[in-house]
């Protein structure tokens, strides 16, 4: 089956789809992106990813380029394209296509919008979520407004690799006080050697993922000791349980951090629970329909 990705108004072939070289997205991560999960061919959270799109596109003064309910047709439209029952979406925004130059263009541009869509290799995200995951820590090194999700991922990108070149899963990112931030591409919990939940409190340190707010209305309704919080490596290293969370990786757990094992080396109670619970509390969309509150404004995602 040949893939299709949506490109300014168009669906092209995957091979084909194509933006300008001058595209600002290219030329300095000028843009955003959101991804989503797809689980039984519907969309996971979808207001909730598209309320953080809003907010992004307003801290880089990006236009909304189409109302809501447009582009959750596109969304769908492509899922349904690529015949994705089990994977995601993928949404990126710039800035646009301008002659280079690193202010904004003086010329209103239009933002390019690309949207692509895949299957994940449900065998190994399931053999991860039983199994769980190692990971390791890094220094902190990227610029103080990662609560945007910009397409500036290279701090991110060169973690998992060091990850990867570990032998580990992911890459927990920690600060200049020892304090554990997130990970490269997702959220980062542990339940502390005294039996409380602990994750960053989402201010400019970590991107607020939606994994993480449906999992603390999870929290909530089990009754789970919280704490937003920073939490320090020592902690970690000591840690009865751990997990990340991401729209791809749901609730992983962790079961080794820098090589010490967690939880004697398998996924904790607490863990388990909490995967349990999480479709329980996410937002399942309709199949067919666009967003499912009436009465949107363009550029506004239903609160
Ligand atoms: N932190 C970072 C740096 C991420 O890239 C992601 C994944 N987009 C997350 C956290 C998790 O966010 P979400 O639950 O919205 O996927």
């Amino acid at each position: 089956m040949s893939r299709v990705a949506y490109v300014n108004g168009r669906y092209l072939p995957h091979a084909a789809a194509a933006v300008h070289i001058e595209d600002r997205g290219y030329q300095f991560a000028d843009g955003v992106y959101e991804v989503c999960e797809v689980r039984g061919g519907r969309l996971i959270d979808e207001a909730r990813h598209g309320r953080r799109l809003d907010r992004s596109l307003r801290e880089l003064r990006i236009d909304m380029p189409m109302s809501p309910a447009a582009l959750g047709a596109v969304l769908r439209e492509v899922v349904r394209f690529n015949r994705v029952e089990d994977g995601l979406v993928y949404l990126q925004i710039t800035r646009g296509v301008a002659p280079r130059d690193h202010a904004f263009p003086l010329k209103e541009v239009r933002p390019s919008v690309v949207v692509t869509a895949h299957r994940l290799d449900s065998k190994a995200r399931q053999k991860r979520a039983e199994q769980g995951i190692a990971v390791i820590t890094v220094p902190d090194n990227r610029w103080d407004r990662v609560d945007i999700k910009t397409v500036g991922l290279l701090p991110n990108v060169l973690a998992k690799q060091a990850a990867r070149d570990a032998g580990a899963y992911e890459a927990w990112f920690v600060d200049r006080d020892g304090r554990v931030t997130e990970g490269s591409s997702t959220n980062a919990w542990i339940v502390s050697a005294d039996g409380v939940l602990l994750t960053r409190q989402a201010e400019r340190g970590i991107l607020r993922g939606i994994t993480r707010t449906v999992l603390l209305d999870a929290t909530a309704a089990n009754a789970i000791r919280l704490e937003e919080r920073a939490f320090t490596v020592s902690e970690a290293h000591g840690a009865r349980e751990a997990f990340i969370t991401s729209a791809t990786a749901t609730v992983t757990p962790v079961i080794a951090i820098d090589g010490k094992a967690i939880s004697g080396g398998k996924p904790g109670k607490v863990t388990r629970q909490l995967q349990e619970a999480f479709y329980r509390h996410a937002e399942v969309a309709p199949l067919r329909a666009g967003p499912a509150v009436d009465g949107l404004q363009p550029g506004h995602f239903p609160r």
